[in-house]
């Protein structure tokens, strides 16, 4: 099989929002009146985002989920994206798998796979996605005010626990580890939240690094300071109750764990019921968490009201 017979085989489907898709030199999308085009890029790189031993259908599931997850935190509504691949070989068993968790997903969304590149290399996996978001509706980084609440969707730091589990840092029992292997693998992007958070958050971001890093860039563009609440915190994570962890350990896994691919949101305290109407209409359960004020960086706060020592930092390739 030759590179041409892979897209065909793999890749090529009749797209159907997209004016042309895979085949020619350049794909073809009908620009939509009132909307900006929200685009996004990651990339997954073999050992370093993944493991070898994955199941490929979870990974072709994740690689597009991640890329989603960015329109999620913008608002945007998926439309396409495009597959950049390096493969070290053509392995057949591989390409199905991995085409089947990125097809199921993509259909999930109506989103079309519109192009991509396909070259031979240490297995990485690019994705490009484009959504559309109403102009000026977009959400964005940098408007959270001091006095907003804090909130994050979805539950934290259980992915996390999979990855120290097969580092051999952590051993959980073997259902503990299903559940968090599987937020680890097959992470669900928050797209219908994002969506329905346009016009009642002030800011919003996905959190792809770890909480207090993810929440840190919307401070910084938003040049504020946060305090959160250990209390409020803490119940985040699903598979505590079945695993014998202090507190710290926790909020480690909380705050600093990774892999999360939550929302973290800011709204005004006199939305609070919209933010509830949001996460009732998208289905997707929300948890406020703290506060904005003025200054800068994250305090954590015990019951007291008293600042944590404890340090929480996040997920840097090239720390
Ligand atoms: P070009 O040489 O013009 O860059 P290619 O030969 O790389 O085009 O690709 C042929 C067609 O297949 C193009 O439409 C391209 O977008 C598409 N394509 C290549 N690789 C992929 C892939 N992994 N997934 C989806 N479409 C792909
Ligand atoms: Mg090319």
């Amino acid at each position: 099989m030759g590179e041409f017979d892979l897209i065909a085989r793999y890749f090529k489907r009749p797209p159907r929002q997209a004016v042309l898709g895979v085949g020619d030199d350049c794909a073809l999308l009908a620009a939509q009146p009132g909307m900006h085009l929200a685009l996004s890029t990651d990339a997954l790189v073999e050992g370093r985002h993944f493991l070898s031993t994955v199941d490929p259908v979870r990974l072709g599931h994740k690689a597009l989920a991640v890329n989603l997850s960015d329109l999620a935190a913008c608002g945007a509504q998926p439309r396409a994206f495009m597959l950049s691949l390096a493969l070290p070989r053509i392995d057949e068993a591989w390409l199905s798998g991995f085409a089947q968790g990125l097809w199921a997903l993509a259909d999930a969304y109506s989103c079309d796979l519109i192009g991509g590149d396909t070259t031979q290399g240490p297995l990485t996996i690019n994705i490009t996605v484009l959504g559309d978001v109403p102009v000026g509706q977009a959400l964005l980084r940098s408007g959270a005010q001091s006095g907003d609440d804090i909130y994050v969707s979805g539950t934290l730091g259980d992915a996390r626990v999979a990855l120290e589990v097969f580092r051999g840092q952590l051993s959980v029992p073997e259902t503990v580890l299903e559940a968090s292997r599987l937020r680890m693998e097959q992470p669900v992007p928050r797209v219908a939240l994002g969506i329905a958070l346009r016009g009642v958050a002030s800011a919003a971001a996905d959190i792809s690094d770890g909480l207090i890093g993810d929440l840190g860039h919307i401070l910084t563009a938003s040049q504020c300071g946060a305090d959160l609440q250990a209390e409020w915190a803490l119940p985040l994570l699903a598979c505590a109750p079945a695993l014998n962890l202090s507190p710290a350990q926790q909020l480690a896994f909380i705050l600093s764990g990774g892999d999360d691919y939550e929302l973290v949101f800011t709204a005004s305290p006199d939305r609070r019921d919209a933010v509830q109407a949001a996460a009732r209409a998208s289905e997707t359960c929300v948890t406020r968490i703290g506060t904005v004020r003025a200054g800068e960086g994250v305090r954590v706060l015990d019951a007291k009201g008293h600042a944590l020592t404890q340090r929480f930092t996040s997920f840097d390739h090239f720390a």
